[in-house]
């Protein structure tokens, strides 16, 4: 098993973990882009949203997100992200969301010129 979220899922590799369940890990990011920033990983591997045709994952991914949102305390707002492939900027290829807040986040895109 080469994938860090595989392993990371699956025990191999040490996380701060934050929630799991049966179907998804969640854990803090390494490099936080805001005061509070966890991933939300399906245990099976899925290399991102293009691959991706599970409702009963994308259901518990999205449980998931409320329920760390609750955990975190980010009752003032947030935002969860999921990178895909080359113009997403996807830097992992094992699907994740990214659960951000814990301060202003501000507009998520901004006007062109
Ligand atoms: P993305 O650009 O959506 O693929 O984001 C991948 C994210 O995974 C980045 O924010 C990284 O900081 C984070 N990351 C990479 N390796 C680890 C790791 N071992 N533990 C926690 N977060 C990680």
């Amino acid at each position: 098993m080469t994938c860090i979220f595989c392993k990371i899922a699956s025990g191999d590799v040490p996380t701060a973990l934050i929630y799991e369940d049966e179907t998804v890990v969640a854990f803090r990011d390494i490099r936080p882009l805001t005061p509070s920033h966890v991933l939300i990983v399906p245990r099976k591997h899925i290399p991102s949203m293009w691959e991706f045709d599970d409702p009963i994952i994308g259901g518990a991914i999205l449980c998931a997100a409320a329920k760390i949102a609750h955990l975190e305390g980010l009752e003032m707002g947030f935002r969860v992200i999921t990178n895909a492939g080359k113009h997403g900027c996807q830097e992992v290829p094992h699907l994740h969301f990214h659960v951000v807040g814990g301060a202003p986040l501000g507009p998520m895109l901004r006007e062109r010129d």
